[in-house]
């Protein structure tokens, strides 16, 4: 199943794709990032920080912001 990614527009292909609704890691970050920013604009700085102090524990960091989202809306 072909999906449009709401982020980039690219046409993906949806199954086996673990960055639903997204076409990649990439758009999901984007979009969380687009997020972020409109609710919590004036914490972005400390967030950005967080995110970068370790790359390992980024995947990490991103979901659980990414699940935050989703309760949260
Ligand atoms: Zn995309």
């Amino acid at each position: 199943m072909k999906m449009k990614c709401p982020v980039c527009g690219k046409l993906f292909d949806a199954e086996n794709n673990q960055w639903m609704p997204f076409c990649s890691k990439n758009c999901k970050i984007i979009d969380l990032w687009n997020w972020v920013h409109e609710k919590y604009s004036i914490k972005v700085e400390e967030i950005d920080e967080e995110i970068n102090i370790n790359e390992e524990d980024k995947d990490d960091k991103i979901d659980s912001l990414w699940r935050n989202r989703k309760n949260g809306q």
